[in-house]
């Protein structure tokens, strides 16, 4: 089964620079939103048709004019930002009243220019390039980023519930609260706090053009892909591309540490996905970064495939030696597919280096119920989970007899809830989550909320594990079914193994 990654919808943003040039506007989205709850991002969101009518002066690109349209609406909307000449003339009242009427439905955003005779003129709007969502997002936007000033006496605040904590940041302090593992930024943000950390933003005030060339130059260079997510400085996602089940399309392959490095699920069968990963892990190489071992958090198809050719690769372009790890049971179950060199033990941690040579441990834990031998791995000193299939973004994980098994699933769910100073986790599949312990949890009531249901089912006179189906699983699409009925066989072994049955 294989899904298609999904089309990136049009979307803009703006990087607002403060007064006095030296700070830029970032918020954090609200960690209800399913697309990156929780994380820090520039105000913007999606292109709407009525974008494409407002008069926008002085744009020499007709193609970029919608989306400075945009992007001025959205700034509006989320921030109470007005970037539009004769703007200046309204009060900080006006500018909240007609954010309630935008708001509201009362009047559009033409309507309020229109009426206020407001101008969105582009030469207020440098291009910065545009990035598109990677193709693991179950949502994704093709976002044209621009540069704008905030105008003066114009105070940006959280407009909407979309946004919390909307301040303008020095773009170095920002990078240090991401280096100390306190937030996670979405990669296009992440990329040009790191530009605009580098120019230091101060003698830019007069000329923002230096610096929006440099964003727009990073941009041309990558063509606005997003291939791996650095979700701190010791932790890059990779996702490539498996045959996994939907919704995901892809596996999570993570790089932990720099300079003593290791390599978790290489999972891809597919040699473009194999070979973009193998290009970034010989810049660590050729960088004298060391990898300790290529590890496979557990047996299933889309968690394995391209290890062993990852350690061949290094072997003949390198000569290294990398061995192939994983916890005993997997490798038993994998024996004559993949051949492991060491075995990983719960407990055991990896003493690994981040970009400047500063240990830290990485320590495994074994997480039983999804798969025997599952490995969950944690940093304690940052908080955060790489928490393999035991939860992932956006669905629920599969609890397939007799290798899953429920009981000893929500042992493990618990035990990493129970993590000391557990801030993040990220699963297998999908970004990586906010808030680690709410997320965790859900996963807990949603098993014991699905036990309920199904007892209730068995009440009515449900006897087999496919009439149960059939009553819990209202509309569940047919591929679907023969998993549903896995999961159902692993409620009732369950509830078997309590006795409740
Ligand atoms: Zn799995």
């Amino acid at each position: 089964m294989n899904q298609k990654p999904a089309t990136p919808k049009d979307a803009a943003a703006v990087i607002l620079l403060n007064d006095a040039g030296d700070r830029v506007l970032w918020a954090r989205r609200n960690p209800q939103i399913a697309f990156l709850g929780g994380w820090h991002a520039f105000p913007g969101g999606k292109l709407e048709i009525s974008d494409a009518l407002l008069p926008v002066e002085n744009c020499a690109d007709a193609k970029l004019g919608k989306f400075i349209a945009c992007a001025a609406r959205e700034a509006f909307e989320e921030t109470g930002v007005l970037l539009a000449r004769g703007g200046e003339r309204l009060t900080r009242g006006q500018r909240a009243s007609l954010h309630d009427d935008l708001i509201s439905g009362r009047m559009t955003f033409a309507e309020i220019l229109e009426h206020w005779n407001l101008r969105i003129d582009a030469a207020d709007f440098a291009y910065t390039g545009f990035w598109t969502t990677p193709q693991f997002s179950p949502a994704r936007f093709k976002t044209r980023f621009f540069l704008a000033a905030c105008p003066s006496k114009q105070t940006p605040y959280a407009a909407i519930s979309e946004l919390e904590n909307v301040e303008f940041i020095r773009p170095l302090d920002a990078l240090n609260k991401w280096k100390k593992s306190e937030v996670l930024i979405s990669p296009p943000v992440l990329l040009s706090l790191k530009t605009l950390a580098e120019d230091g933003l101060e003698s830019e005030v007069q000329n923002p053009n230096s610096v929006s060339k440099k964003l727009l130059a990073n941009s041309q260079k990558a063509d606005g892909e997003i291939r791996h997510i650095e979700l701190n400085p010791r932790v890059i996602c990779f996702p490539l591309k498996t045959e996994t089940l939907p919704p995901a399309t892809h596996t999570n392959c993570f790089i932990v540490g720099r300079r003593r490095f290791v390599v978790i699920d290489a999972a891809s069968r597919d040699e473009s996905e194999q070979n973009a990963l193998h290009r970034l892990i010989d810049s660590f190489v050729e960088s004298n970064f060391e990898c300790l071992a290529i590890i496979t958090t557990h047996l299933h198809g889309d968690h394995t495939g391209g290890e062993t050719v990852l350690q061949t690769h290094l072997k003949e372009k390198f000569d290294l030696e990398i061995p192939l790890a994983t916890h005993r049971q997997t490798a038993n179950a994998l024996a004559g597919k993949v051949d492991f060199q060491t075995f990983i033990e719960e407990g055991e941690a990896f003493d690994l280096a981040d970009e400047d040579g500063k240990p830290f441990l990485l320590k495994t834990l074994h997480t039983p119920g999804h798969a025997a031998g599952l490995l969950a791995f944690y940093d304690e000193e940052f908080g955060f989970l790489l928490s393999g299939d035991n939860v992932v973004h956006s669905s629920s994980v599969v609890i397939a007899p007799p290798e899953g098994n429920l009981n000893d699933y929500l042992s493990s769910l618990e035990r990493l809830r129970d993590l000391p100073d557990l801030r993040f986790l990220c699963g297998s599949h999908g970004a990586a989550v906010f808030d680690a312990k709410s997320k965790i949890e859900s996963y807990i009531v949603h098993r014991l909320e699905r036990e309920k249901q199904i007892l209730g089912a068995i009440e009515n006179g449900a006897k087999t594990a496919s009439e149960i189906v059939e009553r819990v699983y209202v509309g569940l699409s047919p591929e679907l079914l023969k998993l549903a009925e896995k999961t159902v066989e692993a409620h009732l072994e369950k509830l078997r193994e309590e006795k409740s049955f």
